[in-house]
C-alpha cells in the first residue's frame, strides 16, 4: 500500500474514526507457543530436509510459525497413506463413521476457546466472528452425524419390468478426496467441507492455506480424537500453484474454495483427468433494502453482513440496494451503527471487527476505496487505514455515489467496503442485483417475508436470505450452499453436500424372464409385447 493512499483518503475525510476495543492481556505469543506449533506441525505430511515455510500473526505483525513445507512427492505419499487407510475405513457401517462426527461435534464446543485464539492468530478477525466457524463446523457435524445414514443407504428404485427388475441406487464413497481450502474461514472450510467426505467413507488430502494451516491442523488433530483413523487425512502446506495442481493430479474428487481465477485453473486439471470437482468461488454480493423494511433492523443486518470477519467472507455484502423512498433514512443509521463499530485485535470477545489478513487485502481494499475517492465516490463513513490498531487494520467503509466504471463497483474487495445504491422498483432492484457473473449471496429485506421470498426467487444466486444477512441459509445446513455463475459448480451442505463425495452405483437383479424374447417369441412378437407393455405402464402411471 503507498503510504498516500490511506493518508490522502484520511485527510479528505478528518474525523475521530472507530473507536479502538479494550486490549487485553493475553498476546498471540502466548496463545500460540513454540510447542503447539511444533506438535502441530508433526501432523504436515513433509518427509524430505525440512524447508520451512514462515507465517506472520495479521494482528501484530509479529512472527507466528514456522512450518514445513510439503513437495511434489509429499502429495503421492500423502495420497499413498491415505489410500490405505481408506479402504477399512468405507467397510465401517455408516453409524460408526457418524459417531465419530457426533463426538467431534462435542469436543468442538468444549475445547473452542483453544481454536478461537489460532483462528484470531492467524486470520486477525475479531472473536466473534471467529465463533462464527465454530458454529458452522457444529452444525455440519450434527447434521451429517444424524442424517448421513439416511443419505448414503441403499434406495430401492423402479425396476426397467415392474416385479421383474428388482433395483437398487447405492452410493460408493470416491476414494480419496484431494480439498483445496482458502485462508478466510480456517476451520469452516478445512473441515466443514471433509466432514461429508469421510462419513461418507472417503479419505481426505487437504490443502490449506498456509497462513492458516496451523487451524486445519488443530481441528485434524480433535477428529483423530474423536476417533478418525489418523493416515485418513492428511494435510500437505505448500505454495498454491505447485500443491494445488500436484492435489488435484491424485484426487478422485477435487472439492476447492478459493478464488473464481484458481477455480478456473482447478476444474481444468480436474476435467482433464475426467474427475469430478465441486468449486466455492466468488462474490459480489446484493443486499436489497426494499421501501418497506424495518430500518433498524435492516441497518444491523447490514453491519453484520458487510464487516463480518472485516468483509473477508465469501458470502458478505458489497452492494446494498437501497429504495430511494428510505435511502437517505436507512444510511443514517447504518452508518452510525458502522461508525461505531469497536476495531481490535484482542485474543478475547469485546472488538466488533479485527484486521485483515495480509498487505494484499490491504492494499486491494485502500486501491478500491481510493480509485473510488478520485473518480468522485463519497465517503459515508469509514475509509482508510488503521496502522494504529496493526499494520493490516482498516476501517469498515461505506461509499455513496459509486459508479459502474470504478473497480469497486463490480470486483470483489474481499475487504470491509460496501457501496451504497438507490432504485424505484423491485424490477430495477432485481436486475441490478443480477449485474454480475457472479451468483453466490444476497439478502432481501422487507416487513413482508412472503414478498420478500418473491423477490427471493427472482435473484440469480446460490442462497437468498431474507431479512438476515447471510447466516440464515448458510446455517441451514439441511439445504443446499454455493454459487452460480463465476461463484462456483456444486454444492455444500444437505444431500448435494455429501453426494458429491459418492458415486452412483444401480444393482438392478432381473428374474423370473429376461428383457429379452422367450416363450417361443421371435423378435417382432416380442417388440409388439414390449410396445403394449410399455403403453399400459404409462396408462397405470408408473414412473
Ligand atoms: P485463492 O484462489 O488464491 O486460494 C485458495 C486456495 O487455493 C489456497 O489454498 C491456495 O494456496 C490454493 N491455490 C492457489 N493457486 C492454486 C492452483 N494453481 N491450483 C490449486 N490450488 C491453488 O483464494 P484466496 O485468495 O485464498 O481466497 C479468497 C477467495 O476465496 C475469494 O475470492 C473468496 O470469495 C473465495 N471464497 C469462496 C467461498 C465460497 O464458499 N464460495 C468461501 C471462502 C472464500
Amino acid at each position: 500500500m503507498s503510504d498516500l493512499t490511506a493518508d490522502a483518503v484520511a485527510t479528505e475525510h478528518p474525523g475521530a474514526g472507530n473507536p479502538a476495543a479494550p486490549g487485553g492481556a493475553r498476546t498471540v505469543a502466548a496463545a500460540v507457543p513454540p510447542s503447539l506449533v511444533a506438535r502441530l506441525a508433526a501432523g504436515v505430511t513433509a518427509t524430505g530436509e525440512p524447508d520451512l515455510v514462515e507465517t506472520v500473526a495479521p494482528l501484530t505483525g509479529e512472527r507466528l510459525a514456522s512450518l514445513p513445507r510439503s513437495t511434489p512427492a509429499d502429495v503421492e505419499v500423502a495420497f499413498q497413506l491415505a489410500r490405505r487407510a481408506q479402504g477399512a475405513w468405507a467397510a465401517l457401517p455408516v453409524r460408526r463413521r457418524a459417531a465419530v462426527l457426533l463426538r467431534f461435534h462435542d469436543l468442538l464446543l468444549k475445547r473452542q476457546d483453544e481454536v478461537l485464539d489460532l483462528i484470531q492468530a492467524e486470520t486477525g478477525k475479531a472473536r466473534p466472528h471467529a465463533f462464527e466457524e465454530v458454529l458452522a463446523v457444529a452444525m455440519a457435524a450434527r447434521h451429517y452425524g444424524r442424517a448421513a445414514h439416511g443419505y448414503l443407504k441403499d434406495k430401492r428404485r423402479g425396476g426397467a419390468l415392474p416385479v421383474l427388475t428388482h433395483a437398487v441406487e447405492a452410493r460408493r464413497p470416491k476414494g480419496v478426496v484431494g480439498h483445496i481450502s482458502p485462508w478466510n474461514y480456517p476451520l469452516e472450510l478445512s473441515i466443514g467441507d471433509a466432514l461429508p467426505a469421510f462419513v461418507a467413507g472417503n479419505a481426505v488430502v487437504n490443502k490449506p492455506d498456509t497462513q492458516t494451516a496451523l487451524t486445519a491442523l488443530w481441528a485434524r488433530e480433535l477428529l483423530v480424537e474423536a476417533g478418525l483413523p489418523a493416515d485418513l487425512w492428511q494435510i500437505v502446506i505448500g505454495d498454491g500453484p505447485v500443491i494445488g495442481p500436484a492435489v488435484v493430479e491424485h484426487a478422485d474428487y477435487v472439492s476447492f474454495t478459493g478464488s473464481t481465477r484458481t477455480g478456473r485453473d482447478v476444474a481444468q486439471r480436474a476435467a482433464a483427468r475426467l474427475v469430478g470437482a465441486s468449486l466455492e468461488l466468488g462474490g459480489k454480493n446484493a443486499m436489497l433494502v426494499l421501501a418497506d423494511a424495518d430500518l433498524d433492523a435492516a441497518a444491523a443486518g447490514a453491519v453484520r453482513a458487510c464487516f463480518s470477519s472485516a468483509g473477508q467472507l465469501c458470502i458478505s455484502i458489497e452492494r446494498l440496494l437501497v429504495h430511494r423512498s428510505v435511502a437517505d433514512e436507512f444510511l443514517e443509521r447504518f452508518a452510525a451503527r458502522t461508525r461505531a463499530l469497536r476495531l481490535g485485535g484482542g485474543l478475547a470477545y469485546g472488538a466488533d471487527m479485527g484486521s485483515l489478513v495480509s498487505v494484499r487485502q490491504l492494499e486491494t481494499t485502500t486501491r478500491h476505496v481510493e480509485e473510488a475517492v478520485k473518480a468522485g465516490a463519497t465517503v459515508v463513513a469509514g475509509g482508510r487505514a488503521r496502522p494504529d490498531l496493526g499494520p493490516f487494520f482498516f476501517e469498515p467503509t461505506i461509499l455513496d455515489g459509486v459508479t459502474p466504471d470504478m473497480a469497486v463497483c463490480a470486483e470483489e474487495t474481499f475487504g470491509p467496503v460496501v457501496s451504497v445504491y438507490r432504485f424505484d422498483t423491485d424490477e430495477e432492484a432485481v436486475a441490478a442485483a443480477n449485474s454480475t457473473p457472479y451468483g453466490l449471496n444476497s439478502s432481501v429485506w422487507t416487513r413482508n417475508p412472503r414478498r420478500g421470498r418473491t423477490v427471493a426467487a427472482r435473484l440469480r444466486t446460490g442462497t437468498v436470505n431474507v431479512n438476515e444477512a447471510y447466516a440464515a441459509a448458510y446455517g441451514s445446513v439441511a439445504s443446499p450452499m454455493g454459487g452460480m455463475g463465476d461463484s462456483g459448480l456444486g454444492r455444500r451442505h444437505g444431500a448435494e453436500g455429501i453426494l458429491r463425495f459418492t458415486e452412483a452405483q444401480t444393482i438392478a437383479t432381473q428374474r423370473l424372464l429376461p428383457i429379452a424374447p422367450s416363450f417361443g417369441l421371435d423378435d417382432k412378437q416380442f417388440a409388439a409385447v414390449m410396445t403394449g407393455g410399455l403403453r399400459a405402464l404409462k396408462a397405470l402411471r408408473f414412473k
